[in-house]
């Protein structure tokens, strides 16, 4: 089949969620085949950092178990916050061994640590796993150990979550046990997303500068101060990826502030600002509160600007950030889009980034791995961002690449942080070109 014949105007079996109104009509490169993604396990490098207070507990295999301690590198824990428990084949002869025998592994990592006050069963793929019912062994063990543990479930298998979904369905199982908000109480922002905390005091320096005062953030940093939700919620997405976390927060009442994603300065006040006309901030406040690190941020990317301007980027999806880190190179750095992938293109959450893109962008949706690195091949792009598995195979054809997940990794939200997204892509072209002297 053509790429062309995969061309499609309308992304059919997107439903937009409640509360959204625009939809972006370009037409979308739609594929399905062989992946190359990490799967939603990872997002437990990250989130185990941000709630300090609660542990994963990985229900898998040992696959599950070796991709977490790659992705977590070398690390020594006094006291580590995740673990894989294994369900090996002899689970299979009997799903009762297996529950009793989670039951067990719960209880020793309970009674040794009562420093845990949520702790996360993690679904993934293994047949046997995925024959446990782990919402029922949730619930049944949290009924034992509530109040002092909570007990929540989500899947991070790597046949329903591509790499940054893990966050989603992780952030989306712990909306239903989020604190009735006061309907009679005043309008209330939430951010939503997983932040490095020097990122999230920032923000919230600046929503105090603009005024907010009733700031909750999701996830929060113990896990057992989840901020009320309710029909006075307005909540602000920091991360593209979470769309079943979304749903989760419109079915309590929420509702969704549009805006650019925070990346760059053009992101960072549109979202700071989006925000703030909500709360019924004045135009002339939210100029004063954000000029001083909008600028700064526009002065440090000029530095970078004519390093980057005109080189030609394209992105394999991985991460789900592809479009407003796109948005960000081609506005703000002056890049060449060629193409943006992404795993997962969320029209109504994309909307006032995808308005940036001109026509001669090519976007897609899903993997289609082969087909992708032949048009890599034939466009030629100056960066192209994918995953590890495609970067030095890449690299040994003589492409320049930027690992997707070094990204998620990085702090690159807010107005500090920009100048510092723009060297993740600078970095790897200079080092190209001194290659080549
Ligand atoms: Fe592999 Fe699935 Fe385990 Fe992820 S959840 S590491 S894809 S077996």
């Amino acid at each position: 089949m053509s790429d062309a014949a995969l061309l499609d105007g309308c992304n059919a079996d997107y439903a937009a969620p409640a509360g959204s109104t625009q939809r972006d009509s370009r037409p979308v490169l739609r594929e399905r085949g062989q992946r190359e993604v990490f799967c939603g396990l990872t997002g437990i490098i990250w989130l185990h950092r941000k709630m300090q207070d609660a542990f994963f507990l990985v229900v898998g295999s040992r696959t599950c178990a070796h991709l977490l301690q790659s992705a977590a590198g070398v690390m020594i824990f006094a006291e580590p916050r995740f673990a894989t428990a294994i369900m090996e084949e002899r689970d299979l002869a009997g799903m009762a061994d297996a529950q009793d025998e989670l039951d067990r592994v719960v209880t020793r990592l309970l009674e040794r640590r009562p420093d845990i006050k949520t702790l996360f069963l993690v679904g993934s793929c293994p047949s046997e796993v995925i024959k446990l019912d782990l919402a029922k062994a949730a619930q049944r063990l949290g009924a034992q150990y509530m109040p002092r543990v909570r007990i929540l479930n989500y899947t991070g298998s790597g046949i329903e979550t591509t790499f940054t979904q893990g966050e989603d369905t992780c952030l989306a199982a712990m909306v239903p046990v989020m604190p009735a908000s006061d309907p009679q109480a005043a309008k209330q922002l939430l951010i939503v997303g997983s932040l490095p905390d020097i990122v999230e005091d920032q923000f919230l320096r600046l929503f105090a500068e603009l005024g907010i005062a009733n700031v909750g953030v999701l996830p929060p940093r113990n896990s057992r101060d989840l901020p009320s939700i309710g029909a006075n919620t307005r909540y602000l997405l920091a991360q593209p990826f979470l769309a079943e976390t979304a749903m989760a927060l419109e079915d309590r009442g929420a509702r969704r502030i549009e805006a650019m994603f925070p990346f760059g300065a053009e992101g960072t006040a549109d979202w700071l600002a989006a925000a703030a006309r909500e709360f019924g901030v004045s135009d002339a406040q939210i100029e004063r509160v954000l000029a001083p690190g909008r600028d700064r941020a526009g002065k440090a990317l000029g530095k970078l600007r004519s390093e980057l301007a005109g080189k030609r980027i394209s992105f394999l999806p991985d991460s789900q950030l592809e479009v407003p880190l796109a948005r960000f190179l081609q506005n703000e750095l002056g890049m060449e889009l060629v193409e943006v992938g992404t795993p997962y293109l969320h029209r109504a959450h994309l909307a006032r980034e995808l308005a940036h893109f001109g026509d001669a962008v090519r976007l897609s949706e899903g993997q289609h791995v082969e087909r992708q690195l032949d048009r890599v091949r034939a466009d030629r792009p100056d960066i192209t961002v994918c995953g590890l598995g495609l970067a030095n195979p890449l690299e040994n054809e003589g492409f320049t690449t930027k690992w997707a997940i070094e990204l998620v990794f990085s702090p690159i939200h807010g107005f500090d942080q920009a100048a510092d997204l723009a060297e993740l892509f600078a970095r790897p072209l200079r080092r190209r070109d001194r290659l080549e002297v």
